[in-house]
């Protein structure tokens, strides 16, 4: 069994590593296997890392309260949006409260009690999911040795392109026939995520009652409200089904998708045409969707994966979180007055779309250059033609530094420029969701504003563990890349 970041020779038999000549490496030669002796430091030290628990997020009492805020938050900007033409909903004094409450209750229960529809939507099409995942070809690729497990490599099956092709395919002979109109989701948006927020808490108390009777818990702090958030199992897997790729990857960004797709269909239907500020979160969306389908064989060994317990914090998020608030531009531009007559000069359209679109380009070949830099280490590459394939996803003749623990920490293409710029392009993206709804409401700038948040968080997070795994070949690579964000600024 390879360890962590195997030390096979990279250049054997990989297309990525041909001419592999670096120029500025610090340490160059990775034929320079570490001894028995430093691999099994190695894997002590990944160990470690590895069972550390860490109380973060306030521990036990924030993230308590962060269960009870995040469904609150999410019902309360939705009723902004849907009922208060985007504007932040108050009492209209002190004395005012109760009767304030009573009125969101009433709204509440009004327009986003689960019906039928929301129901057997939500279920049918997470079900559907599951079945694709499950069913549909695709390449098999091992995950980063599991400490916990010994140091096994999970497998994972990748056909996320396959499955979203079957998904697209399904959903237009559903709508074009009627069986099913895409519109209809937009709706039923309140009914729909009250039920996405029953599932993200009934996910994640069957699993960690499963994780509990199995006795299958991995990184356990003993306190149980933090235990339920972060989650008691690493892998959950039904048979060869990543419950967490599933829900990472199949589910949240999908779902978001079809909410601007029907959001779209809608404002067709009322007005005869597609204003481009609609058609912008369709393609913005629909960008983000493919990438995560297309390169669906880099996911394993990101962090949510290989680190990160199957708690609250991934289940709610993934289930809920993310397609019913990452929406609210889709929702401003459909559910408000404003929001309706919007209409941008084409210059912002085109500066717009260009800030979109560059983000996308930096986002995707960033992380591939990296993933695959990664993966043709570790013996895992496999070349995929998957759409659209850009230039400058794959480094022909990168630069690293060869570090004690074993693994190579890319230092060219733009992992030479900054150390964090996929996260800054994602912000460009993220930000430019929020620049298309202009400023008539705060509420479509909450994606870029807790996204930069939840960015710098786990910058810091990763900046820890990093430093905590390679020492001083850490600091090495933080001298020779020295910017986070962005060059000469941050
Ligand atoms: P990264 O892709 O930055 O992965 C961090 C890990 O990469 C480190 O722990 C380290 O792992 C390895 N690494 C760091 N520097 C280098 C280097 N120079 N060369 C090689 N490996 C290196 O982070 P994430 O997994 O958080 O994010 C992946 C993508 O997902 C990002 O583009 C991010 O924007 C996106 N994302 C989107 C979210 C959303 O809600 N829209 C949420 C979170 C992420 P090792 O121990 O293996 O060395």
């Amino acid at each position: 069994m390879a360890p962590p970041h195997s030390t096979n020779d990279p250049r054997e038999n990989d297309p990525l590593l041909e001419d592999d000549t670096p120029s500025t490496a610090v340490a160059v030669d990775i034929d320079d296997s570490p001894t028995c002796g430093e691999g099994s430091t190695n894997k002590q030290i990944d160990v470690k890392v590895d069972k550390e628990v860490k109380l973060e997020f306030g521990g036990a009492t924030g993230v308590t309260f962060m269960m009870i805020f995040f469904p609150t938050i999410m019902y309360y900007f939705w009723l902004c949006l849907e009922f208060n033409n985007g504007a932040l909903a108050h009492p209209d004094s002190i004395s005012d409260t109760g009767a304030w409450l009573g009125r969101m209750w009433k709204l509440l229960r009004d327009h986003a009690t689960p019906n039928l529809f929301a129901v057997s939507t939500y279920v049918l099409f997470c079900a559907l999911q599951a079945f694709l995942a499950y069913t549909m070809p695709g390449p098999v690729v091992k995950g980063l040795p599991v400490p916990s497990l010994g140091f096994k490599q999970l497998e994972y099956l990748c056909n996320g392109v396959a499955s979203w092709y079957v998904t697209l395919i399904t959903s237009a002979i559903l709508h074009l026939t009627g069986i099913f109109p895409l519109s209809r989701i937009i709706d039923n948006f309140g009914p729909i995520m009250t039920v996405s927020i029953i599932a993200g808490f009934a996910v994640t108390i069957g699993t960690y009652a499963y994780g509990i009777w199995s006795k299958n818990t991995h990184r356990m702090s003993g306190y149980f409200m933090y235990d339920l958030f972060m989650g008691a199992v690493l892998n959950p897997r039904i048979g060869k089904l990543d419950l967490k790729i599933w829900a990472e990857i199949r589910i949240p960004w999908v779902i978001l998708f079809y909410l601007s797709v029907s959001a779209a269909l809608k404002e067709y239907e009322t007005t005869g045409h597609v204003r481009a500020e609609l058609w912008f979160m369709v393609l913005a969306h629909g960008l983000y969707v493919n990438a995560c389908m297309k390169g669906e064989e880099c996911i394993p060994t990101t962090w949510d994966i290989f680190y990160e317990k199957w708690g609250f914090m991934l289940i709610f998020w993934n289930l809920s979180g993310v397609p019913f608030t990452y929406c609210y531009s889709t929702l401003y531009l459909v559910k408000t007055e404003t929001g309706r007559a919007l209409s941008h000069s084409v210059p912002f359209l085109v500066f717009n779309f260009a800030l979109l679109l560059i983000g996308y380009y930096i986002w995707d070949t960033a992380n591939s250059q990296k993933n695959r830099f990664r993966m043709s280490q570790s013996g895992t590459y496999i070349p995929r033609n998957t759409f659209p394939q850009l230039p400058w996803g794959t480094l022909h003749n990168p630069t690293y530094i060869k570090t004690e623990h074993g693994s190579l920490l890319l230092t060219s293409g733009w992992w030479g420029i900054a150390r964090k710029i996929h996260y800054t392009a994602d912000l460009m993206m993220a930000l430019s969701w929020g620049l298309i709804c202009g400023t008539g409401s705060l509420i479509p700038y909450f994606y870029p504003v807790f996204f930069l948040i939840v960015l710098v968080h786990r910058v810091t997070r990763d900046m820890e563990r990093c430093s905590i795994k390679y020492g001083k070949d850490w600091e090495t690579y933080c001298q020779k890349v020295r910017w986070i964000f962005v060059p000469y600024i941050w």
